[in-house]
């Protein structure tokens, strides 16, 4: 039998309120393609449980079902205690990567990602590898092993640019000096792949009456933390905590709904006592994520933008973060835009940071669903505030239908801005 994992006694508390009652079935976009109690939160917290009393081993088609975990939060949302499934899922995840992390796990955490220079390196050779044509990068990435066929579509899913969100931020003119400065921390998925999406956050940023800094931060540590890489998660956390450390600025801003909310959840990468736990929670209390602060300073005198537009809830800014209000608004104080309310706006895209490249069949069983209900709005557009849901909505888009467009919530408002 095997030895119960360490870090799963941290949440064992957590474990053992569950009651069995299944609500949970209702809402796990897993368990609703797969009809599998093995992939529910009741059925995850149950074989754990048998795990901690030494009943059952922490064999390999555990651990399968619990990578296929999306870390959603929606079995939170039903469960009557409100049990934190992910907080679980994660601490199973951290014990198995304590004793047999893949290597390139960690090589892409505890190098690649700390390391920008290396990042940058690395996504211009898949972009150039993608735009020669003389070999594929899905060829290329399928060398790694623990991968699935979600390789062999990654180029069509992963955009990327020629060039970077920094190299295209330096390159803008030099704003006007206004009292109001706020700082901006670039998340990977926007820096790499969706440079446009910051530039249309900077724009509306500075048409809100803002002068903005672009922090030389690493990546938030997410991917890191939700492999169960919790030391490679915390390195990167505590850079960060560096890097920020003298700038200045009301909030520290960020367009990535995943960043804000792990950069929120910094303190809890830390034990009580510990003085980092103390930092962690002074920059935690300066991060806003970019529609709650908009929101609340939004620019003024807006053009009209003619278009029927839905909103994707991401799971990291609405059930991590709690924020679902505020997108909403900001689209419908544009004149003309014409909101339609997203059936299960708040369901699971399937994009889950690289979910759709390790698991493509669940992840693309997910995403069919979340199109269907996109269709019914009649959208032309689709809002959200992800980089990861908007390459997963586009892909979606492309082989599923319908044939809308998907733009962060900062290109929506940039369209309406006054020209
Ligand atoms: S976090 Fe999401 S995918 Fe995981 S068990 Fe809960 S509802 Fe299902
Ligand atoms: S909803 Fe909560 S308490 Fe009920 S079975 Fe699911 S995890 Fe257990």
């Amino acid at each position: 039998m095997a030895d119960s994992p360490p870090l799963i006694g941290d949440v064992a508390d957590e474990l053992y309120k569950c009651n069995r009652c299944g609500f949970c079935q209702t809402r796990c976009p897993i368990y609703r393609v797969t009809g599998l109690e093995g992939s529910v939160a009741r059925g995850h917290l149950a074989r754990l449980q048998g795990v901690l009393e030494r009943d059952l081993p922490l064999d390999d088609r555990l651990r399968a079902d619990l990578s296929a975990c999306l870390m959603c939060r929606a079995c939170t949302a039903e469960c009557p205690p409100g049990i934190q499934t992910d907080r679980i899922v994660t601490a199973a995840r951290a014990a198995y990567a304590a004793e047999r992390q893949p290597w390139w796990h960690r090589l892409i955490f505890r190098r690649a990602l700390p390391n920008p220079a290396l990042m940058r390196a690395v996504v211009k050779t898949l972009y150039l590898l993608k735009r020669t044509g003389l070999t594929s990068a899905a060829r290329l990435l399928r060398l790694i092993p623990g991968l699935d066929r979600g390789l062999a579509e990654a180029q069509t899913m992963m955009p990327i640019p020629s060039t970077f969100l920094r190299a295209r931020l330096a390159a803008r003119p030099v704003a006007a000096r206004t009292a109001r400065q706020v700082v901006y921390f670039a998340g990977c998925g926007i820096d790499y792949t969706l440079p446009e999406v910051g530039e249309a956050t900077f724009d509306v940023l500075e048409a809100a009456g803002f002068e903005v800094t672009v922090a030389p931060n690493v990546c938030c540590g997410l991917p890191a933390y939700a492999y169960g890489d919790l030391e490679g998660a915390r390195a990167l956390a505590e850079r960060n905590l560096d890097l920020l450390a003298g700038l200045g600025g009301e909030a520290v801003i960020t367009d990535c709904g995943s960043c804000a909310s792990f950069l929120r959840d910094y303190p809890s990468l830390f034990a009580e006592g510990d003085p980092r736990r103390r930092r962690a929670q002074e920059f935690a209390e300066r991060i806003r994520e970019f529609s709650e602060f908009v929101a609340a300073a939004p620019p003024q005198g807006l053009s009209p933008v003619r278009a029927v537009v839905t909103y994707h809830d991401p799971c990291h800014l609405s059930r991590y973060h709690t924020v679902t209000k505020e997108p909403r608004e900001l689209l419908r104080a544009i004149p003309e835009l014409e909101y339609r309310e997203l059936p299960e706006a708040d369901w699971c895209c399937g994009g889950a940071g690289s979910y759709a490249l390790s698991h493509y069949d669940l992840s693309m069983a997910v995403l069919e669903r979340k199109m269907g209900n996109i269709r019914a709005t009649g959208a032309e557009v689709v809002a959200t505030t992800c980089p990861a849901c908007i390459a997963q909505l586009r892909y979606g888009a492309k082989i599923f239908g319908p044939a809308v467009e998907v733009l962060h919530l900062s290109q929506v408002l940039k369209r309406a801005l006054p020209q």
